[in-house]
């Protein structure tokens, strides 16, 4: 989005500029009353992305709020109960990258095994699968969403994230909101069954490759894949126990988000693992995560990343 608009954006809903130049707007985070301590952002902590050919992101480093443009507004609309619709098809942007439209895909008829699934589930936990919402367009590829059966839970207006066992059962599924601040982030379909010993995405992991990669969330296990990589698994904020695939293994890629927590969690996994395995963490470029990231981006943050630790041999 070009400067100007974000301006006339910001004064469509009465966000304070503070000041601006040919590479960011910086404004009083308008989440503040709802999500800052004392219910302002005096600093200010929101960027707002000017992108002459390409669709704007915002970030708050305040209160971690961020998305596309649609998401500021949809949020805003959802905190402060205002009707945006207008507003949403006003500053509506198509990104560059995206490679497929959302609507062409109607998805009106579940596959079988989710069908099966669906029905065992109690009748509020069952989701109305239709076509994809336009919040899962990040430019991921038809292919890869057809392959990992996204879906969109038009009931719960969830993303609907099916996840499999590593022999290819449908084990559950996770439902993430599909605006930035709903409760909970992540709805378990498939209340009382717990997640943490699965994996999103391990249903395509290949014996064969001797390695994993390990990123942090759904949306990064897609665009991984849409990159071209195998192996990809998403450990869903779980402390990962890899034993399922220790011994097809011998190196793992921890691709987590370049923030602090991300941090943290990425030497924690490395910590556990590195005296079994080669373990590299790559890192991302300052505060991005991989779906954030160009193709260029993971391929030279990969081939940069250093051994964590030396693979102790077994001696027999
Ligand atoms: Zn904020």
């Amino acid at each position: 989005m070009e400067l100007q608009r974000i301006l006339e954006l910001c004064n469509d809903l009465n966000i304070k500029v503070r000041s601006y130049n040919s590479i960011d707007v910086r404004v009083h985070c308008p989440f503040a009353p709802w999500k800052h301590a004392g219910g302002v952002d005096r600093v200010p902590d929101m960027y707002i992305k000017v992108e002459e050919d390409n669709v704007s992101v915002f970030h708050c480093f305040a209160c971690g709020s961020k998305g596309l443009i649609r998401h500021l507004i949809a949020s805003l609309a959802y905190y402060r109960k205002q009707d945006y619709r207008d507003l949403l098809i006003k500053y509506h942007e198509e990104p560059k990258i995206r490679v497929f439209d959302y609507r062409e895909i109607s998805l009106a008829k579940p596959k079988e095994d989710e069908e099966f699934f669906i029905f065992r589930l109690p009748a509020e936990r069952r989701p109305e699968l239709v076509e994809l919402h336009e919040w899962l367009d990040r430019g991921i590829s038809r292919e890869v969403i057809e392959r990992f059966k996204v879906r969109y839970d038009k009931k719960h207006d969830r993303i609907f994230f099916p996840l499999y066992s590593i022999e290819g059962k449908l084990v559950s599924a996770y439902g993430r909101c599909g605006f930035l601040d709903r409760n909970p982030k992540y709805l378990n379909y498939r209340e009382g069954f717990s997640c943490s010993n699965y994996f999103f995405g391990e249903q395509f992991f290949e014996k064969s490759l001797g390695y994993l990669i390990l990123v942090e969330g759904q949306f990064d296990v897609l665009r991984m894949v849409d990159y071209g990589y195998k192996n990809v698994i998403g450990i869903m904020g779980h402390n990962p126990d890899l034993s399922k695939f220790i011994e097809y293994i011998d190196k793992i890629y921890i691709v987590f988000d370049n923030d602090k927590a991300g941090r943290k969690k990425a030497y924690q996994v490395a910590e556990k693992y590195y005296k079994d395995l080669i373990v590299k963490i790559v890192q991302l470029p300052e505060n991005k995560d991989p779906c954030d990231c160009s193709k260029e981006e993971i391929e030279l943050s990969i081939k940069n990343s250093k051994i964590f630790g030396i693979k102790h041999l077994t001696i027999i």
